[in-house]
């Protein structure tokens, strides 16, 4: 496992005395620290295998306010053959379905624009573009993925951005209409190099819209199980503002969204452009002093909240074996990783985790190796209560899940606290 942790890049020095991955500061105080996890998105291929982990620490910069992990795996380890598929989720369909059809009313796209997504994953959103005639073309580099976005009449160039490769873009195709980077800022190591592409390929024409969890949520809404190794960076409007500037961007309008737990989307345009900043700018960035997310002791509470959380549902797992009860886990994503690495599971305890994605079924989940099920295996087997990880998308779940089985079986989450879903 040689090579994993970087450690060339100037501003990753791991543990202890790190620089921002944003503005290359040095004052970063402690957010969370997780401990030792293996990365969120990897599965076992026995169930009793194991998988090797990796620091997962967040910390904060005071300079320029964005949230990092300090420990880098590298990227080429996480995406290259990466198991989400964004697809899966009628819930994010639909919101890319509805993005693009706002853009395509509220702009004029002339014959030879284009627009550019980064990070177009299984080309679930680039593809509502084509019927309207729009040349698009996808980054993606998870080759497994981007095959499946070429399926579809998607050019998709399957390799990581950059601003080399922002380079050869502009040389090639000029500049974008739009450019597109959903969830996916928080996924890159060399942020600052990320930024610079954007800045490369953004023409006085050019707009920028990137979508991101808030790291306001990671606190405000107990979303601890957000953070993880492919996660970098946990981005603000005061940080996306900042280090944007220093790299000839203007972050001139937020939207606060609800998608993904809450997100926001950022609006970026080449600083030359002198117009005027809407409003929603000042208020998002003075929401975030006003909450504390740039306040040491805040987190250090929230620390302690989260420790209670995890107990909590660790006392709720033990509490179901005196009874004769069967759990099962919906959803294998990255949060359901990051939650059960958090705690100590009693091997058995959760018979089966349900997940659509043919990816990852027949896949083990660590630590102890359960077993990753078609939901209709898991219709089979007459769970009592399944517990369901992506609770972003909670009520899709629960709707689908309660039109295949009996009203008696009880739905649960664990985020922001154990909780039992019910659809009204
Ligand atoms: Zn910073």
């Amino acid at each position: 496992m040689e090579n994993e942790v970087l450690t060339t890049l100037p501003f990753l020095k791991g543990r202890g005395g790190a620089h921002c991955r944003g503005c290359g500061g040095k004052d970063l105080f402690t957010a969370l620290d997780l401990g030792d996890l293996p990365i969120a998105n990897e599965l076992l291929r026995h169930s009793d295998g194991s998988l090797e982990r990796f620091p997962l620490h967040l910390r904060i910069c005071t300079e320029c306010g964005l949230g990092q992990v300090e420990d880098v795996v590298t990227p080429e380890r996480i995406f290259r053959d990466y198991r989400y598929l964004s697809s899966m989720s009628t819930t994010f369909l639909q919101h890319a379905a509805d993005y693009v059809l706002q853009r395509v009313q509220e702009e004029r796209f002339a014959n030879d624009d284009w627009v550019l997504e980064i990070a177009s994953n299984d080309g679930y959103l680039l593809r509502n573009f084509l019927p309207h005639g729009i040349k698009v073309i996808g980054v993606e580099p998870a080759q497994n993925v981007a095959q499946i976005s070429e399926s579809l009449g998607i050019k998709t160039i399957s390799e990581f951005f950059s601003s080399q490769l922002a380079q050869e873009l502009q040389l090639n195709y000029g500049y974008p209409k739009l450019i597109i980077a959903n969830n996916v800022m928080a996924h890159v190591p060399d942020l600052i190099d990320f930024v610079k592409g954007l800045a490369i390929l953004c023409g006085d024409e050019t707009q920028i819209s990137i979508e991101n969890p808030s790291l306001g949520n990671i606190l405000i809404g107990m979303q601890f199980d957000t953070i993880y190794h492919e996660h970098y960076s946990y981005l603000t409007a005061t940080s996306v503002s900042a280090i944007c500037k220093t790299n000839g961007l203007n972050l001139f309008k937020v939207d606060e969204l609800s998608i993904h737990g809450g997100s926001n989307r950022y609006w970026l345009r080449n600083s030359s452009q002198n117009d005027s900043v809407d409003p929603s700018v000042a208020l998002v960035i003075q929401h975030e002093t006003e909450n504390g997310l740039f306040d040491a002791n805040k987190w250090s509470h929230y620390s302690l909240e989260v420790s209670k959380i995890l107990k909590g549902f660790q006392e709720w797992l033990n509490k179901s074996r005196e009874k004769d009860i069967r759990i099962y886990g919906y959803g294998a994503a990255a949060k359901a990783s990051t939650i059960l690495n958090s705690i100590e599971v009693e091997k058995g305890l959760i018979k089966a985790i349900a997940d659509v994605s043919l990816e990852k079924q027949q896949r083990f989940m660590p630590p102890h190796g359960v077993e990753i099920i078609s939901p209709q295996d898991l219709f089979v087997q007459k769970p009592t209560d399944i517990l369901i990880f992506p609770w972003n998308i909670k009520t899709e779940i629960a709707n689908f899940l309660y039109s295949n089985l009996d009203a008696s079986v009880r739905l649960w989450c664990a985020i922001p606290e154990m909780h039992q879903v019910k659809l009204r």
